[in-house]
């Protein structure tokens, strides 16, 4: 039976039912694993907190699934179409509700890009720290949801320490106010961090209060440094972090992605057959702090070390980073994995990484922060359509588990949306997914927020 949608009457914004937005938005476009996408009824542009309010009041009363979507960036497939779903789509709610320095703080509503936060916090003065890859195109209510992390966490956190307070709407439509703006709260359970990460599964988060930085003073140092290979690197990362030199990043890519970069920008990072890059930063390189590092770097193998404190070469080298899943995705499709392991087991992992993609005939890409333990040991599917050859599907069932066993995590910031989903119950015992099914059900009884997603 269909859903009489003309009941659903929203105060400010737009009911769109056309076929070709609904087969637009239905769509993660940066999912590049194949993922069912189901036919959704309507996507809602929500442009009030009334207007979210009203669709899932209407949905619980009609039992309809409701997918939130930010800027559907997702590469977990998190914010897809499900079957007979509405989209409700946050990213015409876009405001800067308030700058306020004097709090450090900034209050936003869901659909900010985070790019836009960050340049709106820059004119005070400040920085809005998370980075994600997709910083200019990927919603705050999204990063919030995934808990996005970038290479900034290293220094910074991910995005869940950047969030103060949050205003979500439940699936009944209730308005909830959690945290607030101070940077210690410990009022009863904490809420507000209950809804970072959760994809979307317990409300729909409307508006947040996020912690914005000072611009450090001083110099920023980011610099490249080059080794035999990433087993090296690890032990060089571990140095580094063990050094008190507080780097605000510490960025790896192998060879297979140097050689990507250096086909897609026109560059010329591996010339010298370079098998392992690291890129570092120091946002607050205090006297001394960079011969230490020099000093460090070589005794740890570095072949060379190239360092700038020029702001326009500094922009080229975090470009060259922030292109690498494009880079990738020149070749077909990028399959991303988003593992974190303890820092102690970076270089295992990443050797057995490149074991088990060698004995699947894959080439990897082998990247990520490896300063906070998450890689990205992605690999290329050159056909355009279609699901992963077996060989491909044996890497990754080969993979995660070794992960697993070493005590890490299948998802460390990109989220577990669909994708993920099937290796949760290998890393959480069954009395904790029983847990989470409890939870859920608390806040979305009828369970219409994003089901099936997230475990
Ligand atoms: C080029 C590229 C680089 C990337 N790099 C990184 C990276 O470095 N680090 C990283 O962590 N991720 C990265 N990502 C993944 C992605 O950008 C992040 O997961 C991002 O946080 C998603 O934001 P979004 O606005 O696109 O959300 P969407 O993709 O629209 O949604 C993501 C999830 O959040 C839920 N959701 C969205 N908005 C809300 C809301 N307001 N309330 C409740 N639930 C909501 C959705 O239901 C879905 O489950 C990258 C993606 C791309 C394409």
């Amino acid at each position: 039976m269909s859903t009489d949608l003309t009941t659903l009457v929203l105060p400010d914004g737009e009911l769109v039912t056309e076929p070709p937005v609904l087969a637009e938005y239905r769509l993660n476009p940066y999912t590049q694993e194949t993922a069912a996408e189901g036919q959704p009824i309507a996507v809602v542009f929500a442009t009030s907190v009334a207007d979210v309010q009203t669709t899932l009041q209407f949905a619980t009363t009609h039992h309809i699934p409701v997918v939130t979507q930010g800027a559907r960036t997702s590469i977990a497939n998190g914010a897809a179409g499900l079957d007979g779903s509405i989209l409700l789509n946050l990213s015409r709610l876009n405001h800067i509700v308030a700058l306020q320095p004097e709090n450090q703080t900034a209050v936003v509503e869901a659909g900010v890009l985070n790019g836009d936060l960050d340049q709106a916090a820059r004119k005070v003065g400040y920085f809005y720290a998370p980075d994600p890859g997709s910083k200019p195109i990927s919603t705050i209510g999204g990063n919030i949801a995934t808990n996005a992390g970038g290479m900034a966490s290293l220094k910074y956190g991910t995005t869940r320490e950047n969030v103060l307070g949050l205003k979500v709407v439940l699936a009944d439509g209730r308005l909830l106010e959690l945290g607030g703006a101070t940077f210690k709260n410990n009022a009863s359970y904490d809420l507000t961090d209950l809804f970072i990460g959760s994809e979307g599964t317990l409300g729909v988060v409307v508006e947040a209060t996020v912690r914005l930085r000072p611009i450090p003073f001083g110099d920023t140092v980011t610099g490249l440094a080059t080794f035999a290979d990433v087993h090296a690197l690890t032990h060089a990362v571990q140095v580094l972090q063990a050094s008190g030199v507080n780097p605000s990043m510490l960025e790896v890519l192998n060879r297979v992605s140097i050689e990507a970069l250096d086909e897609y920008e026109g560059i010329d990072l591996g010339g010298r057959g370079e098998q392992a890059l690291l890129i570092f930063q120091l946002d607050v390189a205090v006297a001394g702090a960079l011969d230490l590092v020099d000093d460090l770097l070589r005794k740890a193998g570095a072949q060379t070390i190239d360092v700038t404190s020029d702001p326009a070469r500094t922009a080229t080298i975090i470009k060259i980073r922030q292109d690498i899943f494009a880079a990738g995705a020149q070749y077909g499709r990028l399959i991303v994995e988003d593992i974190a392991v303890p820092l102690g087991q970076l270089a295992i992992v990443a050797d057995r990484a490149e074991a088990i993609a060698a004995k699947h005939g894959q080439r990897l890409l082998l990247l990520g922060h490896a300063g906070d333990g998450n890689l990205h040991p992605d690999i290329i599917l050159e056909s355009k359509d279609g699901a992963l050859p077996a060989e491909m599907q044996a890497y990754i069932d080969e993979l995660l588990p070794f992960v697993i066993s070493v005590g890490g995590t299948v998802s460390a910031e990109h989220g577990i949306g669909t994708i993920k989903k099937k290796w949760v119950p290998q890393q959480l015992s069954p009395a904790v997914q029983t847990l989470q099914q409890q939870i859920k059900a608390v806040f979305d009884p009828t369970g219409i927020l994003n089901p099936g997603r997230k475990f």
